[in-house]
């Protein structure tokens, strides 16, 4: 279904935090990259209580308590120090990364704060071992071009890493400390995006400007998207972690479309005349009815001690919970995620659904017996758990269908690989940053901008203009690179090599072999910068032709821990001494002598078919020209 985003109103805000490049963490002199296999002690603590220094209880803050699990944090000794740990103040603000951070702030036309000020903004889930992550306005309100679209960008923060999630289990989550401090940027745009399109677009945009400072981190999890999305009499919803730039239209769609779903349910539950007082929120034990069921779901449920089958009415919402909200899930799938995350149950069952799941139709007819409900008109819902648990999934299913009557809720959710959501928590609550009294505020003096404008990114009709008349690039090979995400590394590339390499080759290894490899179904994900950068050296330096690059780029994806230097030996792809290429040509003339001086004119064309026909994809088809030329006259010369 294609929907007229216009006439919903749809409104779309980005969230895009990239991990810098610095030498240092944002609070510590540790170093900035993920380890591995490194000696590590392990620690536990306990979840703080978060409250607000207004005593307000944030919603989302007692889901978590309510989980009561123990966090494990383990600390890699040579990319943590006492400062993650929390057993020593932070250090002064990181130079670098607040340097960094200014020049975006200046690429994005922002205004610039006088005075940084560090901020304690809490975190509930035992990301940071403070309980809090350090944030501070680096720049506010500035803006972006989208065409002759002008997008806002509200803030442009500076903030830590929060700790890398290891697992979790139903006791306790463990962390990693290595992430934990690495500056980031987080650039929020105003809900100035209209399509998902344009929301993929303006992503990307942002996305390769903090690239273009050089001093962003690449690869997976360095940069995440958060996006806010909502429709006219919908609400502003939360969507986190969507990890990969073509995930972002399809989450707004969906997103879009869920909210137009769950605004057609508010709309059907007004024409059935349902009243939010008629959801009592009466929790009853129906274990009775089920004692002796043939279904082996719930039979199996049953069988803990302390178990038990509970249900709750839902009137006047037969018919509703199997209404699909998004692709593969229906609205009882939203019930059963307000279930799952404050119950921790399993699921639920509905009878929208039923029968099934072995539960027979008599059941079903006997369930609505004994709960006095309406079968033509009512939903019912079941929770086959240990009786705590069931009656706080259920709670908080009565919660959900009390907001239905409202439409949609504020909420956080998470977005899931298929595009789809699913319900994460509450929208926390505003009071939640306090000053950091540990680190003085950090004045931008005259100095810190002049450094910053060092940084700052070349716009990208001023690139595009470079790149055709000083690098001779053709427009379409230019207009590709720049909306590469490796735009940064073919600057790199031609500074270093651009000498000996033409910038158009290396400018088509980055766009159009990568491409044509990805076509070919090679995991190109594989090839890092530094395979490319090996690559290019190679040329650089002759040792290899133009022509065997796809070929070494195809082994290096397959065997990314071979060398570019061993793949090319490997597949007899390094340069054949010129020395080599005489001999075999000499060898060629040899082997057709006779052909040759009777059909000198077909010479030029027998002796080079042989001679690459040994040699293609090891040295330039030039040379090979030149060489055979060469020879030829020497034998041809004398007798014309
Ligand atoms: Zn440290």
């Amino acid at each position: 279904m294609k929907m007229d985003y216009e006439s919903i109103g749809l409104k779309v805000g980005l969230e895009i935090h990239v991990q810098l490049d610095t030498k240092h963490k944002l609070f510590c002199h540790c170093p900035t990259n993920l380890v591995e296999n490194v000696e590590e002690d392990v620690f536990e603590r306990e979840l703080r209580p978060a409250r607000s220094e207004l005593g307000e209880v944030d919603p989302a803050a007692v889901l978590e308590w309510k989980k009561r699990k123990r966090y494990h944090y383990h600390a890699p000794r040579t990319a943590s120090c006492l400062v993650e740990a929390d057993e020593e103040p932070p250090h002064e603000l990181n130079r670098e990364a607040l340097t960094i951070a200014l020049a975006i702030a200046k690429a994005l036309n922002m205004w610039i704060v006088e005075e940084v000020h560090v901020m304690r903004k809490i975190v509930i889930d035992g990301s940071n071992t403070t309980g809090f992550q350090r944030t501070s306005i680096i720049a506010l309100d500035g803006y972006i071009m989208d065409g002759d679209r002008r997008i806002g960008i509200q803030t442009l923060c500076l903030e830590e890493d929060a700790a890398r999630k290891l697992g979790e289990d139903k006791l306790r989550v463990n962390y990693k400390l290595d992430r934990l401090g690495i500056p980031l940027v987080e650039i929020a745009t105003a809900p100035d995006i209209h399509s998902p399109e344009q929301a993929e677009r303006v992503a990307f945009k942002i996305g390769q400007l903090v690239r273009l400072t050089g001093k962003a981190k690449r690869g997976l999890g360095t940069i995440r998207q958060d996006l806010n999305v909502s429709i006219i009499g919908g609400a502003k919803t939360e969507i986190k972690g969507v990890q990969h730039l073509y995930l972002i239209p399809k989450v707004v769609e969906y997103e879009a479309l869920r909210q137009l779903k769950l605004l057609e349910i508010r709309d059907e539950l007004k024409r059935r005349g349902v009243r939010i007082e008629e959801i009592t929120g009466e929790i009853r034990n129906v274990s009775e009815v089920f004692k002796n069921t043939k279904s082996r779901i719930i039979r199996k449920a049953l069988t803990r001690k302390g178990n038990g089958v509970y249900a709750i009415v839902l009137p006047g919402f037969n018919g509703l919970l199997g209404k699909e909200v998004q692709p593969g899930r229906r609205f009882g799938t939203e019930l059963a995620d307000y279930a799952r995350v404050w119950g921790g149950v399993g699921g639920i069952f509905h009878t929208d659904e039923l029968p099934g799941y072995g539960i027979t139709s008599e059941e079903v007819e006997k369930l609505y017996e004994y709960l006095g409900a309406d079968k033509e008109r009512d939903a019912i819902v079941l929770v086959a758990d240990n009786e705590d648990k069931a009656v706080e999934a259920l709670k908080a299913v009565i919660d959900r269908a009390r907001m239905a009557l409202h439409g949609v809720p504020e909420e956080t959710r998470a977005s899931q690989p298929d595009g789809t959501t699913r319900y994460m928590r509450p929208r926390p609550g505003s009071a939640r940053m306090y000053p950091e009294t540990d680190i003085p505020p950090v004045e931008i003096t005259r100095e810190l901008l002049k450094e910053a404008d060092k940084l700052v990114p070349e716009p990208p009709d001023v690139k595009l203009k470079r790149f055709t008349e000083e690098y001779g690039l053709s427009k379409p090979l230019a207009e590709a690179v720049l909306n590469d995400l490796r735009l940064d590394l073919f600057e790199k590339l031609v500074v270093k090599y651009g000498d000996r390499v033409s910038p158009t080759i290396i400018a088509s290894i980055i766009t159009n072999t990568l491409k044509m490899l990805r076509g070919e179904k090679v995991p190109i994900e594989n090839i890092s910068d530094e395979h490319i950068e090996e690559t290019v050296k190679l040329l650089a330096e002759s040792r290899i032709a133009k022509e065997a690059v796809p070929e070494i780029l195809r082994y290096i994806a397959e065997k990314p821990s071979v060398s570019v230097d061993r793949a090319a030996e490997k597949l007899g792809l390094t340069t054949i001494p010129i020395e080599k290429l005489d001999e075999l040509i000499a060898k060629a003339i040899n082997e057709n002598i006779e052909k040759i001086q009777s059909r000198p004119e077909k010479a030029f064309k027998i002796v080079m078919g042989t001679v690459m026909s040994k040699v293609r994809g090891r040295i330039d088809g030039k040379t090979v020209a030149d060489r055979v030329r060469e020879k030829l006259k020497h034998i041809l010369g004398g007798e014309k």
